[in-house]
């Protein structure tokens, strides 16, 4: 049985005997993880003869709006009432690409409450204990590649067709910046290799998500980088704000600003990115590192957030401008921290 506990997996394999609505929930935000992992698994619990339900919290990025059987995700901002119900009355609920309920946000008083048999899938650091079983891995690629380890430790590696690839291959793809990082396993790449076998076209995978930029989405990442980023060579550092005025005017829309925090990390000598965007309520951070910088202990301790080592996010309740304030403020401590990651980043 592939990464999983045996005995865990064994009580999820019984679970999924019995009859019952099965929905399959993921984090506020949804990416091409959390989307894709969904979808996938519930393409193959179709297959099975299950009844499924994806719940998803907001809208999915517009690059994402392709993909195989996205049409019939519930989203929750839209349709609350009959979520609720969804919610409310399956027997099992998954947990796709999430450690801990918060993250679904706008339904997460529904979760706790519901009824049902909770099953974590995810790779994440640091679950909480609130599953019913946790398959949580966190030396793999993306909830994409536990997906199909799940579906091949049912036996049923058979049930996985094209579409089901495809939406695996998104969360495989983005996950790990095109298999740019979170990906030094090789069992990613047997995962891939078994992928194409079944028939995917990876570079029309590629297009369909990368090559979607609307002229006003690529003149604000020009905007970004020319009138927007900081770089902090002391700190080894650099971040990138943009405010709601910014996004205004380029006529922001979801997703727009999805890669933007790369670009500082992609600086040589920089081993640690930020990028804050002004939201209504608050003021939402990315964070990307390099190396043992771990930005998933930055982001818990200073701005009520975590993620992974190496990508992480947080909120902040300050304004924009005292919410960079503290940021810069907290570099001094990292300092050695910093510098040596990034000397690690340039040598073999
Ligand atoms: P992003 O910067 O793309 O929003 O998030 C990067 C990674 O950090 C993602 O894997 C995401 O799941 C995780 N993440 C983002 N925001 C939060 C947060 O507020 N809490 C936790 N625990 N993880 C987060
Ligand atoms: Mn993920």
């Amino acid at each position: 049985m592939y990464k999983f506990n045996s005995e865990i997996f064994s009580g999820v394999k019984k679970l999924l005997e019995t009859d019952g609505e099965i929905v399959i929930t993921t984090h506020y935000n949804p990416d091409g993880d959390a989307l894709g992992s969904s979808l996938a698994l519930s393409r193959y619990l179709k297959k099975k003869g299950k009844k499924v339900s994806i719940i998803i919290p907001n809208d999915f990025p517009d690059f994402l709006r392709w993909m195989p059987g996205q049409e019939d995700a519930i989203i929750y901002f839209h349709h609350s009432h009959s979520a609720d119900v969804l919610l409310a009355d399956a027997s099992v609920i998954f947990c796709l690409d999430y450690n801990a309920i918060p993250r679904v946000n706008l339904f997460k008083e529904q979760l706790f409450a519901a009824r049902a048999k909770k099953i974590l899938i995810d790779h994440h650091i640091q679950p909480e204990d609130h599953f019913d079983y946790m398959l949580s891995v966190v030396e793999t690629s993306s909830t994409a590649e536990l997906v199909y380890d799940f579906i091949r430790a049912m036996g049923d590696e058979h049930l996985i067709d094209v579409e089901t690839g495809v939406c695996l291959y998104v969360g495989l793809m983005t996950d790990t910046g095109s298999f740019s990082y979170s990906c030094n396993y090789p069992h990613t790449y047997e995962v891939l290799a078994e992928l194409v076998r079944r028939g995917i076209d990876t570079e029309q995978i590629h297009r369909l998500v990368y090559d979607t930029y609307s002229e006003n989405r690529m003149r604000l990442l020009g905007f970004c980088l020319s009138e927007r980023m900081t770089v902090l060579p002391e700190y080894a550092t650099a971040y990138i704000w943009l405010s709601k005025t910014d996004m205004e005017r380029f006529h922001f829309q979801p997703g727009d600003s999805e890669g933007v925090v790369n670009y500082a990390l992609s600086i040589k000598g920089i081993s640690f990115a930020a990028f804050f965007t002004e939201k209504s309520d608050r003021v939402r951070i990315s964070f990307r590192s390099k190396g043992n910088f771990s930005v998933n202990y930055f982001a818990r301790e200073h701005f009520e957030g975590g993620g992974h080592r190496n990508a992480s996010g947080g909120d902040s309740f300050l304004s924009l401008t005292d919410t960079i304030e503290k940021f810069s403020g907290l570099l001094p401590r990292y300092k050695e921290e910093l510098k040596q990651a990034a000397s690690q980043s340039t040598i073999l």
